[in-house]
């Protein structure tokens, strides 16, 4: 592993452990060159999982780009970085034992649905409103009476708006 401060290939595991849901291992490296520390991530890389559009395009699954869309979700919410690294391995876990090698991005979208619908129902409400491209302040109303009928910390989920609301026509756009 190439150290990222000076660049030198001859660097060395200090430790190595598994993180707290065994998803992946950490290790701790260090650069005999220039001392640098960093960690470094190994997991378990799924065979070639395709996604399926809507359009019916097939694009091969991506770790990052699902775990950047729970973020979004998430952000300046009160949740840990390893509660989310844990939805996003949940979330993995359960792509790999569907078995199949090609899942729809609807599917992947109700599972991350599921996942924040546990975790916090401000993300939750942000991400179905993209998610489900909602036109209607009544669609809002809905997913409310979805979630209340769950009780739990409904207080502040009125409609967030969207981080990346992209049903907001380009206003104005000369
Ligand atoms: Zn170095």
């Amino acid at each position: 592993m190439r150290c990222p401060y000076c660049s030198s290939l001859d660097t060395q595991v200090k430790d190595s452990r598994p993180t707290e849901d065994a998803a992946s291992i950490r290790r701790r490296r260090v650069c005999p060159d220039c001392g640098g520390r960093f960690t470094t991530f190994e997991r378990v890389q799924l065979r070639e999982l395709m996604v399926v559009k809507k359009s019916g395009r097939r694009m091969p699954f991506d770790r990052d780009k699902l775990q950047r869309s729970v973020e979004v979700a998430l952000r300046k919410r009160p949740v840990e970085t390893e509660r989310i690294e844990r939805l996003v391995n949940g979330i993995v876990r359960q792509l790999e034992s569907l078995g199949e090698p090609e899942v729809s991005s609807d599917r992947i979208g109700e599972l991350v649905m599921d996942g924040l619908k546990g975790l916090d129902h401000v993300a939750y409400v942000r991400f179905a409103s993209v998610y489900r491209n909602f036109d209607e302040p009544k669609d809002f109303g809905a997913l409310i009476g979805e979630l209340s009928g769950e009780g739990a910390g409904l207080g502040q989920a009125k409609p967030v708006p969207a981080p990346r609301a992209k049903r907001e026509p380009n206003k104005g756009g000369v």
